[in-house]
């Protein structure tokens, strides 16, 4: 019996050293420890040992069991250690590989030139207002002083919706809807699209945007628009930047201005990029004409005010010297990423 016994843990240890995966280790506790195992088989013929013997032998089969299964633990932890860190190899992170970039996109050149002018006039304390694009021919011309037989009328500028109602040639109307409100005084500004009858060419599109500015309070003078104008050139083309005003001529303003700033490019010497005049035109501006303040049921003799408008699309190419406005609409982001 004892021989049996010896016999059957040997086997069992050999068997045990010489698995290779957790599985088989199973196998083998089944085929010693089972209840159809060898040393099972052993117990259930403790009947034909004499039962002066039988302690011994039990203690011996115990013993047995205690044996095997501590080696099969053992074995068992060692593969479950391995298999873990095979798996820890496996799903270790390589910090060599390339990272997947993520493309991220940014803000249109306009709208960047935008949030800029926005930015200086909000910081003087102007409010931003938009109003429709499809405006009355009122707001769009009667109410800003300009008559009927004016040439801004044309049909070859502007695009008629019926006899009334048009396309908004400039964001003004705008300014009219504001002071007609009669909350008095006015800081605003008025960015928006535009549109006219225009061919598309390096400087010309059918559809624009135009940002307005508005001031209406009392003893408000050209001191007033000059030194805001002159602010608002510094801040957006830099420190060294000089305003020149041009008389010029608009129905809606008396007396008005064309307003040039001072080439930032060569700092006013001259060179290509202005033409080699030193400046470069930006906007125009003048006084409120008396007639537009009327028409708006504000007593010009108690208020005055100033306005002026600027191109988005050129504050735009100047800041970033594009040199072509058809390059803005075509949305190529081989451009565009260029901002
Ligand atoms: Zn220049």
């Amino acid at each position: 019996m004892k021989e049996k016994l010896k016999a059957i843990v040997d086997e069992a240890l050999d068997k045990i050293k010489a698995s290779q995966e957790l599985e088989s280790l199973y196998d083998i506790r089944v085929q010693f420890l089972g209840k159809k195992g060898a040393l099972t088989e052993i117990l259930k013929s403790m009947k034909d040992v004499a039962p002066e013997d039988r302690p011994a032998v039990g203690q011996l089969v115990n013993e047995a069991r205690t044996t095997l299964e501590g080696k099969l633990e053992e074995m068992k932890e060692l593969f479950e250690k391995k298999l873990r860190e095979e798996q820890i190899r496996k799903e270790t992170i390589d910090v060599t590989l390339p990272a997947k970039k993520t493309i991220v996109g940014h803000r249109h050149p306009n709208s960047i030139a935008l949030e800029e002018v926005e930015r200086i006039f909000v910081g003087m304390g102007y409010e931003v207002v938009e109003g429709p694009e499809i405006e009355y021919d009122y707001y769009n011309f009667e109410a800003l002083n300009i008559p009927a037989n004016h040439p801004a009328k044309d049909e070859q500028d502007t695009f008629y919706i019926n006899e009334n109602i048009v396309l908004r040639t400039q964001t003004s109307p705008v300014q009219v809807r504001v002071m007609e409100q009669g909350k008095l005084p006015i800081r605003m500004i008025a960015p928006g699209r535009v549109f006219r009858s225009d061919e598309v060419d390096a400087t010309h599109s059918p559809s624009f945007h135009q940002i307005e500015g508005l001031v209406i309070d009392k003893n408000i003078t050209f001191a007033d628009l000059k030194g805001t104008l002159a602010e608002f050139a510094k801040q957006l083309f830099g420190e060294d930047a000089k305003v020149k005003f041009r008389p010029h001529h608009f129905p809606f303003t008396e007396p008005s201005a064309e307003v040039d700033v001072t080439c930032f490019k060569c700092g006013g010497e001259g060179c290509r990029f202005c033409k080699g005049t030193g400046w470069i035109e930006i906007l125009g501006c003048g006084m409120v004409h008396p007639n537009v303040l009327r028409m708006s049921g504000i007593d010009p003799e108690e208020y005055t005010g100033f306005a002026f408008g600027v191109g988005l699309e050129r504050i735009a190419l100047l800041k970033y010297e594009i040199d072509d406005m058809r390059l803005l609409y075509e949305n190529d982001v081989r451009f565009l990423k260029q901002f």
